[in-house]
């Protein structure tokens, strides 16, 4: 069985270039009901925990100081079938192989600065949910 929750970030270079409000557009007409949304500016430390799964790839580096370049808005989304979903919604992770109309290919412009994080399992939907909401912040 599937779950229903998955995890967002808009990242640094969506909201610089003031996309977040149509990439939140997009995501409420896709069917996805919001139940948990911040703006914040991670740290180094948060960065590096959030993205811990990496550590070893060589774009580690890069990962983390673009994450830390500038706010974010964080959300927990609901949706039946959440996290395939909006893996759909959002595209491939190098957005000029990303499908026409999905948010990385009309909004991102490089693999590695590409709009939008999305869970990639039911599981890691519910540790990153856990890593930036506590229970109260959840609606
Ligand atoms: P995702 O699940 O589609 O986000 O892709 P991955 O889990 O493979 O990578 C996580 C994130 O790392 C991506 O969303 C990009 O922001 C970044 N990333 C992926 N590949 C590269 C790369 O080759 N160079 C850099 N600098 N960043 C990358």
């Amino acid at each position: 069985m599937t779950g229903n929750i998955t995890f967002t970030m808009i990242k640094p270079d969506a909201v610089r270039k003031g996309t977040t409000g149509a990439i939140l557009n997009d995501i409420i007409q896709a069917g996805f009901k919001i139940r948990a949304m911040k703006y914040v500016h991670l740290t180094q430390k948060q960065a590096e925990g959030f993205y811990a799964v990496h550590k070893e790839r060589p774009f580690f580096g890069e990962l983390v100081s673009f994450m830390i370049s500038g706010p974010i808005v964080v959300a927990m989304l609901e949706k039946s079938n959440a996290v395939a979903d909006f893996r759909t919604l959002i595209g491939a992770t190098d957005p000029s192989k990303a499908e026409e109309g999905t948010i990385r290919r009309k909004y991102a412009d490089s693999i590695a600065e590409n709009a939008v994080h999305g869970s990639d399992s039911d599981e890691n939907a519910h540790i990153e949910c856990g890593f930036h909401f506590s229970q109260y912040e959840i609606i």
